[in-house]
C-alpha cells in the first residue's frame, strides 16, 4: 500500500457502500448498521454524532479493519477491507490505522516516551517517540510515568502513540469521554494539530455536539445509517468552542 507522503490532498482514503453489520446473541439479533455510504477524503477532520447505539462505534470499528461487516463494502483507497483475509487486515491495521479510545490502555511501568517507543519500534516509517509527543505538547512530560500525568495528558500520550507510526487514518471514539471540559479542549487541540501536521485523515465519535464546528464535516448517525451530513463553511478552534 501507498505511503502517506504519496496521498494527494482530496483523495479518497476510506469509502464506505451500504454497510451492514447484524450482532447474534443467541436467539437476539441487533441490527447495528442498516446500510451506511460514506466516503472520507486525505486530510479530513470528520466529527461523527448520534446517540448512544446508534452504530458509530461499530462503523468506526470496521472502518478501522477491528470488526468485520454482515454485508456491504468498505475500502482503503483501493483496498477492500470486506473481502480481504485476517492477516491482510491486521497489516492493514498496523501500517495505516491509529486508534485512540476514551480509555487510554498505556502501560503503567512505562514513561510516556516508552509507551510511544513500543510502538515505533515495530512500525515500517515511525517518528521519534519525541516527535510524536512534542506534537501532542509533551516535550516536558516524557519521562513521567503515567499515574504522575492527568486524564488529559495521558490521552495526549495515547494520541502520540497512535501517530507516531505516521498513519493514514486516525480512528477516535469518544476521546474526551472521560475528562472535563478544560482538559478535554487540550486533547482536541492535539488533535487538530496532528491532522493538520500529519495529514491523517481523522474521524472522532463524540457525544458533544458543540465539538462539531472544529471539523471539516459532521456526520450525524441515528438507527444505525447516516441520517444526515453537514460542512462547516469554516471550522473553530477546540479552545473556541463551549461545552
Ligand atoms: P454507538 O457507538 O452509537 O453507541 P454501537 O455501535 O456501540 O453504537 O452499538 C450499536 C448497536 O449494536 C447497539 O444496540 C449495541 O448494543 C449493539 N452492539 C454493539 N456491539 C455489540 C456486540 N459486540 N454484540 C452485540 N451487540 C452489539
Amino acid at each position: 500500500m501507498d505511503p502517506a507522503a504519496t496521498i494527494e490532498r482530496n483523495e479518497p482514503i476510506l469509502r464506505i457502500k451500504g454497510l451492514c453489520k447484524t450482532y447474534r446473541t443467541g436467539e437476539v439479533e441487533v441490527q447495528a448498521l442498516r446500510g451506511v455510504d460514506f466516503e472520507a477524503r486525505a486530510r479530513e477532520f470528520i466529527v461523527i454524532l448520534g446517540p448512544s447505539g446508534s452504530g458509530k462505534s461499530t462503523f468506526l470499528n470496521i472502518a478501522g479493519g477491528l470488526d468485520s461487516a454482515s454485508a456491504g463494502e468498505a475500502w482503503f483507497m483501493d483496498h477492500s477491507l470486506t473481502r480481504q483475509s485476517e492477516s491482510e487486515l491486521t497489516r492493514y491495521r498496523r501500517d495505516h490505522v491509529g486508534f485512540i479510545f476514551q480509555f487510554y490502555n498505556l502501560v503503567p511501568s512505562l514513561t510516556a516516551r516508552e509507551n510511544v517507543k513500543l510502538v515505533t519500534e515495530i512500525a515500517k516509517r515511525p517518528m521519534k517517540p519525541e516527535e510524536a509527543l512534542a506534537m501532542v505538547g509533551l516535550e516536558d512530560r516524557m519521562e513521567h510515568f503515567p499515574a504522575q500525568l492527568s486524564g488529559g495528558e495521558q490521552q495526549r500520550v495515547a494520541i502520540a502513540r497512535a501517530i507516531a507510526k505516521r498513519p493514514d487514518v486516525l480512528l477516535c471514539d469518544e476521546p474526551t469521554g472521560a475528562l472535563d471540559s478544560k482538559t478535554g479542549i487540550k486533547v482536541l487541540e492535539a488533535l487538530t494539530r496532528v491532522n493538520a501536521e500529519t495529514g491523517a485523515t481523522t474521524l472522532v465519535i463524540t457525544h458533544n455536539a458543540a465539538i462539531a464546528m472544529i471539523a471539516d464535516r459532521v456526520v450525524h448517525f441515528a438507527n444505525g445509517t447516516i441520517a444526515s451530513e453537514q460542512r462547516n463553511a469554516s471550522r473553530k478552534l477546540p479552545s473556541e468552542v463551549s461545552w
